[in-house]
């Protein structure tokens, strides 16, 4: 009894000098519940990945029945085996995917692995052998790796072997915000590099980035990896959608 009404004074004081606050609303969060945002805010959070998307890059399919969009269909780049994003890059996931990224917000990190998680379950279950993160760029003035972070919280939660040093940046480029599809494309030429290739033969490999806009990113990644792995695929946060 005193033992449990102690536990309570215990977490009653954590959340006042601690703040275990929903991240979306702020409204405190109950204390049974060791969630990240409150249950208003996580129905904010769209799950595109339980709707009729495109194999290949994540899509939404708004009409047909065919698996794969018609833009997959058209391009000729077959080099990642399937992409899915958890949800929209919109309002509330928007938001928390920068505060992680910028404002070093790593209390969502548990949060974000999970969401790769479900997607991983839903489509990749038993068939990726390593994951890896995009690269970080040295150059950019960041103080830790956000997505190598996830990576590993992710690995560690789905029993994958995950790993930083495979794929590297070679040359620093500038964020690929705000460019048009040319310029996107242009811009990561020759930006990406593998090491460490031997650890890559006939494996699965998984990419995890946090945004998907127009797939030049992993497009660049999967052209440098696929001459040494058996299979690349990826998962991201969230899909930018154009
Ligand atoms: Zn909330
Ligand atoms: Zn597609």
């Amino acid at each position: 009894m005193i033992n449990s009404s102690f536990k309570i004074l215990v977490r009653c004081f954590k959340q006042s000098i601690f703040e275990e606050k929903c991240l979306g609303c702020r409204d405190l969060l109950l204390p049974s519940s060791p969630r990240t945002l409150c249950r208003e805010c996580e129905c904010l959070i769209s799950q595109i990945y339980q709707e009729l998307i495109c194999k290949k890059c994540g899509a939404l399919i708004k009409d047909g029945d065919s698996n794969i969009c018609g833009n997959c269909t058209l391009t000729k780049n077959q080099k990642i085996k399937t992409h899915v994003s958890y949800g929209l890059y919109e309002g509330l996931l928007r938001e928390l995917i920068l505060k992680y990224k910028y404002k070093d917000r790593h209390s969502l990190v548990n949060y974000f692995a999970k969401m790769i998680f479900d997607v991983y379950k839903t489509f990749f279950d038993n068939k990726i052998d390593i994951v890896i993160p995009v690269p970080f760029d040295r150059k950019r003035p960041r103080t830790y790796e956000p997505t190598f972070l996830l990576v590993k919280k992710f690995g560690k939660m789905a029993g994958l072997s995950y790993k930083r040093n495979i794929l590297y940046k070679k040359k620093s480029t500038p964020t690929q915000a705000g460019l048009s599809y040319k310029k996107r494309c242009s811009n990561l030429k020759g930006a990406f590099a593998v090491k460490n290739i031997k650890l890559l033969k006939g494996k699965r490999l998984l990419i995890i980035d946090d945004v998907y806009t127009t797939g030049t990113t992993l497009k660049e990644c999967a052209d440098v990896l696929s001459p040494f792995c058996l299979s690349i695929s990826a998962i991201t946060l969230a899909k930018v959608e154009i």
